[in-house]
């Protein structure tokens, strides 16, 4: 028999199947891990066909072909399915198939640095009466307690036992010469989970909200189909129905893949599950060590967890017969890989469970435009759940303006009215979070007298500004069509001094309460508090616990949390993803504004929200204040069209990286051109093309590598596929000194 083999290796020279002898002793199956020759070297590899030696081509006789070298598992590493799926994948992202492969499996396991854990345990020798050989041992008390122990029949792992009988080694290996007990070695599983997680919880009473979504959704589970965008208020308890759906999957003989952002990802969540389903339950996030990770990998694989909980990679889970899969929080951008191949984790869930039957559930207390627009269209069931548990009310929220507190002499980033429902929620015992949004932080311009933010006058989209170093007075550019100006010493618009860099990070917001507040206890949660593996779970465990009154963070503490004793919420700038240079600024500025209200008033009290904006009859933070989805959604849907942007078109990309600057530019000048002739004798596609342009990426370097980009607007018909067609036949380009990337409406334009 012949395998054919995909090499572990991304290069478009060997983006195709290699045939390989079987040699005798060897089984590999479909999916296996192999390791081959190529050329002098030795690479893995995955099997993705065995054929008959009669289907070889003609021009590939026999005696060339080299043998496999040795299988690598026990059992084929990739599912059938899952390699269908990294077939879509790389034909959809017009990437390898290598590469796609590879997000298939545990990278520690692929570059073979983690193995599996094997522990020395003993058992009794069923049939051995345990009790009575041991009161025959009075001379040797260390067997006859090592044999007391092992009464039980079970395996126990040496390193238990030596806990409770100092070395027990000899005594062991004495009972086992009597035959007694039989010592081997078995595989344990590192274990990412608590002692606490394993309490049992059991379902609550559902809300007629909760039973009426489950009762559109489950039977079209029942029947293997189905795609559903819930929208739910925040606090209408989705996660609940989550955990039912999974149990009707589970009795179905199903599994199920939760997705949830990553740093909503919380001990608490994994409890949720944990608590429920007991070890049918993995988790898999990048919190894990690489140990962890490969376990709860292999414990899906094997059918041991039937439940995965994880973040966006989740969704390549080894899961067999597939009954469902969750994306909580569907509007986030997490679930944009921001790595190559840049999937997103929404089409590959859709594309599973076409593949496997399963249904999907999209979910979100703000879906995003994209999945709202698609229900609306049909493609998704709209299900609702516009009431929160226990008809506890959504919290009210006021914005203040805080371009009238500067006029009223309040240079302070706190509000007269945040200060003042901040001590009356502090005086009566209660908790308090105060969000501030630092994507953004010091990069746009803004006037603080009138909220004026320089923009491009063709994009209509804020400037970032440039600087090389503290002092520079820097550059204001702008990152969709490269227009370049000198940042204002005064405001256009009104004439104020007050025009500076925006931002106000966390630590300030931290300093200024610990000044209006002396001893009031503060948690701080943002990048620079949260980098151990286990900070972000420690920080939050201090909050839930009361240990301290206020927490203060980056949007990392908008979603998912549920902390009863919240009853206020600060946005201290809600506008200042509003100025963000990409078109989802708007969308972005809704979701966050809403998600951290949201957190307030989840338990008996009820919750208030202050929101802070420079901008507050902007129609985004007023459907926001009102938490109004549907309004925002005719709004933003309404814009989007009127400024050609996603959904109505397409945004793709040849981006090109190198460590040397000219080379970059120049490859990308070059592949502009080429676009350019190609367009220029396609009169058809130049008509579907609305931009195209060569530029500096907005992020000129990152890790040594430069970059620039030629960008594209493209109108969002099927039809425009020969256009993307050309881009990635460009993207292959091959060049010594650059890497060229074809992407299509990327999370991010960095
Ligand atoms: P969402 O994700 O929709 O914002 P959650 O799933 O976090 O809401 O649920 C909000 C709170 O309501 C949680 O504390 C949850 O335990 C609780 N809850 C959910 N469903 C019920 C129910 N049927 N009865 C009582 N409490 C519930
Ligand atoms: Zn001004
Ligand atoms: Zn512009």
């Amino acid at each position: 028999m012949i395998a054919q083999v995909i090499v572990d290796v991304v290069h478009t020279n060997v983006d195709r199947p290699f045939s390989y002898l079987i040699p005798e002793g060897l089984e590999p199956r479909v999916g296996s891990r192999v390791e081959v020759p190529l050329g002098k070297r030795r690479v893995d590899g995955i099997v993705t066909a065995i054929l008959p030696e009669t289907d070889l081509p003609d021009d590939l006789p026999l005696h060339k072909l080299r043998p496999i070298h040795d299988v690598l598992d026990d059992y084929p590493a990739l599912l059938p399915l899952l390699l269908k799926l990294a077939r879509q994948l790389a034909e959809e992202n017009h990437c390898p198939l290598s590469e796609t492969l590879r997000l298939m499996l545990p990278a520690a396991m692929r570059t073979g640095r983690i193995q599996r854990k094997l522990e020395t345990v003993a058992q009794l020798v069923s049939g051995v009466d345990a009790q009575a050989r041991a009161d025959e041992m009075r001379r040797a008390p260390k067997r006859a307690m090592l044999l007391r122990l092992l009464a039980d029949g079970q395996p126990h792992a040496l390193s238990q036992l030596s806990e409770l009988v100092a070395n027990p080694r000899d005594g062991l290996r004495a009972l086992e010469d009597l035959g007694l007990i039989e010592i081997s070695q078995q595989e344990v599983f590192r274990s990412p989970y608590q002692p606490e997680d394993d309490q049992r919880s059991i379902a609550p009473e559902l809300t007629s909200d909760q039973q009426e979504a489950l009762g559109s959704m489950i039977p079209a589970m029942e029947r293997g189909e189905g795609a559903f965008l819930l929208h739910g208020v925040t606090g209408s308890g989705k996660t609940e129905v989550y955990l039912a759906m999974v149990s009707r999957a589970l009795e179905m003989g199903k599994g199920a893949i939760i997705l949830v952002p990553e740093i909503a990802l919380t001990p608490q969540m994994v409890r949720w599950f944990h608590s429920r389903f007991g070890p049918a339950t993995a988790v898999l996030h990048s919190r894990l060590t690489d140990g962890q990770r490969y376990d709860e990998w292999r414990r899906i694989r094997l059918g041991q967890a039937r439940v995965v909980v994880g973040a966006r990679s989740a969704i390549f889970a080894p899961v067999e017969k597939l009954g469902l899969i969750v994306i909580d929080e569907e509007h986030e951008q997490t679930y944009l890989s921001d790595k190559h191949p840049r999937y997103d984790a929404r089409r590959v869930a859709a594309l599973r469970c076409e593949n496997e039957g399963a249904a999907l559930v999209l979910s979100s207390a703000t879906p995003s435009i994209l999945s709202f627009a698609k229900a609306r269209r049909g493609d998704y069931t709209l299900v609702e759940m516009p009431r929160r548990v226990g008809n506890r009310p959504l919290p009210e929220v006021t914005v203040v303006d805080m371009r009238k507190e500067l006029e009223a002499g309040n240079r302070s980033i706190f509000s007269a009215l945040l200060i003042q429902k901040l001590k009356a929620c502090l005086d009566s015992g209660h908790q308090a979070m105060l969000f501030l949004n630092r994507r953004g932080y010091n990069t746009f311009v803004s006037c603080r007298s009138c909220g004026y933010v320089v923009k491009c006058p063709q994009c209509d989209l804020s400037m970032t500004l440039h600087r090389t170093h503290e002092d520079d007075p820097g550059q204001l550019r702008c990152h969709m069509c490269g227009a370049v100006q000198a940042p204002p010493q005064t405001c256009p618009e009104c004439g104020s001094k007050y025009i500076r860099y925006f931002g106000s990070g966390t630590q300030r917001v931290e300093e200024e309460m610990h000044k209006l507040f002396p001893g009031v206890k503060t948690v701080r949660m943002d990048i620079d508090t949260t980098r151990g593996r286990d900070a972000h779970a420690r920080l939050l465990e201090t909050f839930r616990k009361g240990e301290s009154q206020v927490l203060i963070g980056t949007q990392m503490i908008a979603k998912g949390l549920d902390f009863p004793k919240v009853t206020l919420v600060g946005v201290i700038a809600a506008d200042m993803t509003l100025n963000l240079p990409d078109y989802r600024s708007v969308e972005r500025t809704f979701q966050l504004v809403t998600q951290v209200a949201g957190r307030a008033g989840r338990a008996q009290e009820p919750g208030e929200v202050i929101v802070q904006s420079y901008k507050p009859d902007h129609p985004c933070i007023e459907a926001a204040a009102k938490q109004d989805y549907r309004a925002f959604f005719e709004m933003e849907f309404s814009r989007r069209r009127t400024g050609l942007y996603p959904p109505f078109t397409q945004l793709a990309r040849l981006l090109v990286e190198s460590p040397a600057e000219d080379s970059c530019k120049a490859l990308a000048e070059s592949l502009h051109a080429q676009l350019q002739a190609w367009l220029n004798e396609n009169p058809a596609q130049q008509k579907k093309t609305l931009m195209v342009r060569m530029d500096e990426a907005p992020v000129k370097k990152i890790r040594g590598q430069y970059r620039y980009h030629v960008l594209l607007k493209l109108f969002s018909h099927p039809d425009a596929e020969p256009v993307l067609q050309k881009l990635a036949e460009l993207a292959k380009t091959e060049n010594e000194r650059c890497q060229v990337y074809c992407e299509v409406n990327p999370a991010t334009m960095m």
